[in-house]
């Protein structure tokens, strides 16, 4: 029977772990938490609210063959995603649209502003902000500042931990306007949420006799990679299976040619005796306050708790520091060239070793979310 060791229970390792068990293989799969799920686990908090431990996670998809695959260890609740900033203390939708439009100006500005928009772009647009700071019309081009300024600078500084200058105008690009009154945040195929929780679903995903889970293991205590011979081994013996792995590659191999920097982020959760606190599932603070956004998780996973109660989380972002209490799990990597080229230097030593794979964001170095991490396993899986 053909063999694999895979470290990391989040998407990527319990994908590639449950669709080679199917397969025919037998797979060892490791994680140092005391829990599957990876960053996606849920559990219910004191107060009997199902939280999600790493930050908010919402199901968006457009791949067929991920939901599909999702479905065989979920039930769904449908579930569109709404998110408000609070601009000039009033809270309008985001992306912009033509409803935030109309709260955030006099009606005869709005309907002007409105009104140009469609005629340059047509009815339903979506157009990215570059697009509208280059537009003809002096009127775009002041909205487009403003929304640069209200909705994108200071929430991007504090995200990413830099100076508006060090802003790179080709982010702003991806950042669209919404012409249209769709308030919801955002507009895939499926838009759902695990009826049971991520947790639940990853317990049924795990569920295979040919997966043998060991949690609290790290790799770094099990698994030694001899770099002159080429060879791994696997609690003392030379492994001759595949190995997959899903974690950082600089931890892995010791920080031997410096550390790959990270933003993370710190996670403030708070109960309120109410059964909602807020208009949408998320609302942002675009501003210089240095929390990014709160999360109600009732909304967001739609429990109905018999008591007024629900759950929120702040978030506040800071440089990943593996020494420190707050900021010790590295979130998103910087995509800075500088950066890429320390992790190629990683991903080359890795793959010099035969038989190993990796896939994942931690792994790749790349800001994966569930569905490009489910397509990557996938893409994996497929060429084993
Ligand atoms: P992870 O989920 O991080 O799993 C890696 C696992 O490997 C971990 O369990 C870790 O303990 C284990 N591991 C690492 N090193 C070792 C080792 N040496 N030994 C043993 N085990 C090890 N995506 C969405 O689609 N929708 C969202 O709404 C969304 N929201 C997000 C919000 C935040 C705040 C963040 C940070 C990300 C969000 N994402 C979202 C992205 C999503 O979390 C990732 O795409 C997904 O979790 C990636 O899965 P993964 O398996 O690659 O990594």
């Amino acid at each position: 029977m053909k063999k694999v060791l895979i470290v990391g229970a989040g998407y990527a390792g319990s994908v590639c772990a449950r669709e080679l068990a199917d397969a025919g293989w037998s797979v060892e799969l490791l994680d140092r938490r005391t829990h599957i799920a990876g960053n996606m686990y849920d559990e219910l908090d004191e107060k009997g609210v199902l939280v999600h431990r790493y930050g908010p996670h919402i199901s968006v998809m457009n791949s067929d063959r991920v939901f599909d695959f999702l479905s065989r260890f979920t039930e769904w609740l449908p579930y569109h995603h709404h998110v408000q900033a609070e601009i000039n203390g009033v809270n309008v939708p985001l992306p912009i649209n033509f409803n935030s439009i109309d709260l955030l100006f006099e009606p005869k500005e709005a309907i002007a502003l409105k009104t140009e928009l469609e005629t340059l772009y047509g009815f339903g647009a979506n157009v990215p902000i570059l697009q509208l700071r280059e537009s003809s019309s002096q009127k775009v081009r002041a909205f487009a500042e403003f929304v640069f300024e209200h909705v994108f600078l200071h929430y991007t500084v504090k995200m990413w931990g830099i100076t508006p200058e060090e802003i790179d105008p080709a982010v702003t690009a991806r950042i669209p306007i919404r012409l249209s009154y769709d308030d919801r945040h955002f507009l895939h195929k499926y838009q759902v949420m695990p009826k049971e929780g991520f947790t639940a679903l990853f317990r049924r995903m795990l569920d295979h006799p040919a997966i043998v889970l060991h949690l609290e293991t790290d790799s770094r205590d099990v698994l030694r990679f001899d770099s002159a011979s080429k060879t791994v081994f696997y609690r003392g013996k030379e492994w001759d299976g595949l190995l997959i792995y899903t974690g950082a590659l600089d931890e892995l191999f010791g920080y031997c040619f410096g550390e790959l920097p990270y933003r993370s982020l710190r996670f403030e959760f708070e109960h309120h005796a109410a059964r909602t606190i807020q208009d949408a599932t998320v609302l942002n603070w675009p501003d210089s306050r240095p929390a990014t956004r709160r999360t109600e998780m009732t909304r967001l996973t739609q429990q109905r708790m018999t008591e007024p109660m629900t759950t929120t989380i702040v978030e506040y972002p800071g440089a990943y520091d593996r020494a420190s209490s707050d900021y010790s799990e590295p979130y998103y990597p910087i995509l800075a060239p500088k950066c890429q080229q320390l992790y190629l230097r990683y991903r080359t030593y890795f793959e010099a070793f035969p038989r190993c794979k990796l896939v994942g964001r931690l792994a790749e170095y790349r800001y994966y979310n569930m569905e490009a991490t489910i397509l990557a396993a996938f893409g994996l899986v497929d060429s084993i």
